[in-house]
């Protein structure tokens, strides 16, 4: 076994990679962050509903053998650091897993485990879907017209962590190259903060061909470039020539650009293409709520993605449901949109619905959709009840309070 400190069970097998196609056995290893704060409640609560899908869908020919990996709090106690190496080595050597939310720990060299995650294993794009399940409260009086999937890129821009301190050596010597070297004249040397934002067209494009090949894999009309191009025009304007370019290059036979869409097809995509189009961001978030049917898939950079996708989700039912997935080329690891709320930590309160939503998009990762769609009519049928967390009890009319656990049997009764 190649991780002697991990409880490993021993009739699991390992997902396999071929010539790009991954290979998934009976009993997959899945690594797990249970998490801190509310991680303890929602991240069993998950492994509930999603082995109950899988036991019922494959009949008990299938199941999922769990690995506990660590990060965050429980791996500075068990190993003394935040985000140990075994760790990243285990998600790549497994190849699929799943985490809960991780505290941003406090000084220790270390901005964001996430984002740290993310950035070590190169899971370039942070996938977001967002849609509406009936009878979830909702602030709009169309949450029904909402139904995209933000491909967000994960690696670069401000998020880079390239940045220095007001004051500090290196910000001067940053900003004194900018004003001798470059000619910057508008820069207060002594009293300023800066951070690089890269945006690179390698990164660009691999972020734009997941998107359109997402789109064609599932039916979707249309991939909208959301940008500041106008104002940041060699990083979020070079984002947004660099998707038009990839389109054209790569996809030229299934997908047309909105410009063409109305210059030369009369506003009806050609052969069901995918029309590329794109947004200025502030624009986007407006768009977002008035013409919330006009948008199918997404491609943004780092921040954008961040600001929008929390922006969408607030309008079909909030982060209690909001779920995602970080993905690279040989490595994916699922996890809730949401951090770790600490003062619901040990409750068995919060909602599990958003880790339990990632836990889904795992299962069609696995190619395992028929547990995948048992899990989500769980969930559904549950909300039309009205059986919900407190979040969103406190919302509803009539609705019946239960527990993170309590939930979770809802679901599983509910297959
Ligand atoms: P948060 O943990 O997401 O919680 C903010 C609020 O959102 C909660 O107080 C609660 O609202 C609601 N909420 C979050 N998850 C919920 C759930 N499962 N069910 C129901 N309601 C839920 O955000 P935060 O307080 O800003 O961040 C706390 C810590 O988490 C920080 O250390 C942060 O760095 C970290 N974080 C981690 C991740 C991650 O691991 N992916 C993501 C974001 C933040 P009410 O109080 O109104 O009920």
């Amino acid at each position: 076994m190649p991780f002697p400190d991990l409880s490993i069970p021993s009739d699991g097998q390992r997902i396999g990679l071929v010539d790009g196609t991954r290979i998934v056995p009976d009993r997959p290893f899945i690594p797990y962050i249970l998490g801190d704060g509310i991680g303890t409640d929602v991240t069993p609560a998950m492994r509930t509903m999603v082995d109950a899908a899988v036991t019922k869908a494959y009949d008990g020919s299938r199941s999922i053998a769990w690995v506990e990996v660590f990060a965050g709090e429980r791996a500075m106690d068990k190993r003394g650091e935040w985000l140990p190496a075994e760790t990243l080595e285990a998600f790549t050597y497994y190849r699929v897993g799943i985490k809960g939310p991780l505290t941003t720990p406090v000084g220790g060299g270390i901005r964001s485990l996430n984002v740290a995650i993310r950035q070590r294993l190169d899971l370039y794009t942070n996938v977001r879907p967002v849609y509406w399940i009936s009878g979830l409260p909702s602030p709009v009086r169309h949450p029904e017209h909402m139904d995209i999937v933000l491909f967000r890129e994960a690696t670069e821009d401000v998020y880079a962590g390239i940045e220095w301190q007001a004051g500090s050596q290196d910000a001067e010597k940053v900003l004194r190259f900018l004003r001798d070297e470059m000619g910057v004249d508008t820069l207060d040397v002594s009293g300023t903060g800066v951070g690089i934002k890269p945006i690179s067209e390698m990164k660009t494009k691999r972020l734009m061909r997941s998107a359109i090949e997402y789109a064609q894999a599932r039916g979707r009309k249309s991939v909208t470039l959301v940008h500041k191009g106008n104002i940041m025009k060699y990083t979020e304007g070079a984002f947004r020539d660099w998707g038009y370019e990839l389109a054209r290059d790569e996809f030229a036979d299934t997908t047309v650009s909105e410009e063409a869409l109305w210059k030369d097809h009369g506003g009806v995509a050609p052969n069901d293409a995918i029309v590329i189009k794109d947004r200025i961001a502030d624009n986007m978030l407006q768009q977002l709520l008035t013409r919330t049917a006009d948008y199918d898939v997404l491609a943004l950079p780092n921040l954008n993605g961040d600001y929008l996708s929390d922006a969408a989700a607030a309008q079909v039912g909030g982060l209690g449901v909001a779920h995602g997935a970080n993905i690279g080329d040989e490595v994916a690891v699922f996890e809730a949109v949401h951090g770790t709320a600490p003062k619901y930590a040990g409750q068995d309160k919060v909602n599990p619905m958003a880790l339990t939503l990632s836990g889904v998009m795992m299962l069609e990762y696995l190619g395992w959709d028929d547990a995948a769609t048992l899990v989500r009519n769980g969930i559904e049928a549950a909300v039309a009840d009205g059986v919900v967390t407190y979040d969103l009890a406190r919302q509803m009319d009539n609705a019946t309070e239960v527990s993170c656990s309590g939930f979770a049997q809802a679901v599983v009764d509910r297959m």
